[in-house]
């Protein structure tokens, strides 16, 4: 009788707990039928197929594959630093940028085909760093930017503060603005220029830096630039197919990844605006996207025109790529701009980058 009880409760409790599991279960599936649980770098990977495979066709494969593979870095030798270089690197040489552009900018690189890693950079006698790494294109747009003695410059979107301190190291700049929207990212670049400038430096009052909306410079700085470097908030490409954290192609960050074309033209008005007569800016992005650079360079212009009358020249940069295509490969004939193509024998990028200037 006891064992009959027994059994009883058993399959009583069994019972329930098939009907609580079913329960759950319904609750769960008819939550993941209308919201189906993918990974970000799955969706990115997904938007990208689709749409880079038209945009850039056959070249589209090796990309993606070097997208996925590890990416390749540079060195930016930091000049205020007297940390040796030669600790760069660990047993082979690396070679330097061509930067006959802009002498002062130094980057080291591994040659094509070398996937050698630099050590982290040590410091020097007074605690500043020998040399910051980063993605070895994104050091063009500022090269490209062709800062001259005594300008004055604005990085209209600057942390984390890589392009900002390659920008430093042409000891031109008269004075740089730094700003960001983002309060925590400019704390970041605040530390950056902490670790690789000399305290003198900065308490000299050459560098402004703030956390704003850049949109509103155009406006209150307007005309006050020799030098506009607009390096926007984009979908980041690499990163987005790689890394789950922080990434735009989360569902949650829909509606915003859909707007960045929009708040990218804005940049890049305000960036205009604040650029005197015959100053030049750089418009930068690091995604293949067609509607996020080329589109959203001519849209500016024809808007920088008919809103605010201001006549924009777009900048060949042809010549530009062609002294470092030993170094990266670029995309073959764009509409506007130069991009720089992630390969697996030279994987940097995606870097691109349009340079414009305010005639009147
Ligand atoms: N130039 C930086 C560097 O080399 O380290 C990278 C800049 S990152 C590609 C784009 C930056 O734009 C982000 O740090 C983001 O916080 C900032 N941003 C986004 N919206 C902005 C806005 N409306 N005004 C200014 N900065 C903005």
């Amino acid at each position: 009788m006891a064992a009959y009880v027994c059994t009883r409760f058993c399959i009583n409790k069994s019972k329930d707990s098939i009907r609580f599991i079913q329960r759950r279960f319904r609750v769960k599936t008819k939550w993941a039928a209308t919201r189906p649980k993918f990974p970000a770098t799955e969706l990115a990977l997904h938007n990208f197929d689709t749409s880079y495979s038209i945009q850039l066709r056959d070249l589209w494969p090796s990309i993606r594959v070097a997208m996925l593979c590890e990416q390749k870095y540079g060195a930016l030798i930091n000049s205020f630093s007297s940390a040796p270089n030669d600790s760069t690197t660990s047993h082979r040489a690396s070679t330097e940028l061509q930067s006959s552009i802009s002498p002062d900018i130094k980057c080291l690189v591994f040659p094509k085909g070398d996937i050698s890693r630099f050590k982290p950079a040590g410091p020097d006698s007074s605690g500043i760093l020998g040399y910051y790494l980063l993605d070895a294109a994104s050091v063009l747009p500022v090269l490209a930017l062709d800062v001259q003695a005594g300008h004055t410059v604005l990085d209209l979107c600057a942390a984390p503060g890589g392009k900002t301190l390659a920008l430093l190291q042409t000891h031109s700049v008269n004075y740089l603005w730094a700003n960001d929207l983002s309060g925590s990212r400019t704390m970041r670049l605040r530390r950056t220029l902490q670790s690789y400038l000399p305290k003198e430096f900065l308490d000299e009052n050459k560098i402004h830096i703030t956390s704003t909306d850049g949109r509103q410079l155009g406006m209150t700085e307007e005309k006050s630039f020799d030098r506009v470097l607009v390096d926007v908030p984009c979908t980041t490409d690499r990163h987005s197919a790689m890394v789950e954290e922080n990434n735009i192609f989360k569902r949650s960050r829909t509606k915003e990844r859909q707007k960045l074309p929009l708040l990218q033209t804005q940049l890049l008005l305000a960036g205009i605006q604040a650029t005197r007569r015959g100053g030049k800016v750089v418009y930068s992005t690091c995604s293949l996207s067609q509607l996020q650079n080329e589109c959203v360079v001519q849209q500016a212009i024809s808007l920088a025109q008919q809103e605010l009358g201001i006549t924009v020249q777009v900048q060949d940069l042809r010549w530009f790529a062609q002294r470092f295509s030993d170094t990266f490969h670029f995309a073959p004939q764009l509409s506007v701009g130069e991009l720089v193509l992630p390969h697996l024998c030279a994987n940097f990028g995606p870097i691109y980058m349009c340079k414009l200037q305010r005639m009147n």
